[in-house]
């Protein structure tokens, strides 16, 4: 959970926004590995009730130990009836200028995309990160 004590029990903070990058391609294929030694799981929610989001779209790309994208560190999940996604990569490697990251899109039907990045340090054996959505209209009343 963040740690914004302002807000309520309950209530979801949307995931800050990052750069896409250079490298995103779209059409990642559908798969729960590209790579091995890092796990990565979350949630996908929707703000402001932390509604888990079923069925919503994760997409992911990365550097691959040398430091370069390439396809075989793409990949796309598509999180279960709860909102959970799950996946095993690579710890990526690092680039000029940036420290160890994997970008990552997600999605889901009534919601604005997200397009963010998850920052690692390195020595990392499993990461959890949820992605909460910001609504892309109004709640109806
Ligand atoms: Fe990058």
């Amino acid at each position: 959970m963040s740690e914004g004590a302002e807000n309520a029990p309950g209530e979801c903070v949307p995931t800050a926004g990052d750069a896409e990058g250079p490298f995103y391609k779209p059409g990642a294929p559908e798969r729960a590995s590209t790579g091995s030694g890092l796990p990565v799981r979350g949630r996908v929610l929707g703000a402001p009730d932390c509604r888990p989001l079923p069925r919503a779209r994760v997409e992911w790309w990365q550097a691959n130990s040398a430091g370069e994208y390439d396809d075989a560190h793409r990949g796309t999940r598509t999180a279960s009836a709860g909102g959970e996604y799950a996946f095993t990569t690579d710890l990526p490697g690092k680039y000029p200028f940036r420290p160890r990251h994997i970008h990552f899109k997600a999605s889901a039907p009534g919601f604005a995309p997200l397009t963010t990045q998850l920052y690692l340090r390195g020595g990392e054996t499993s990461v959890t990160f949820d992605l909460v959505l910001s609504p892309s209209k109004p709640p109806s009343r």
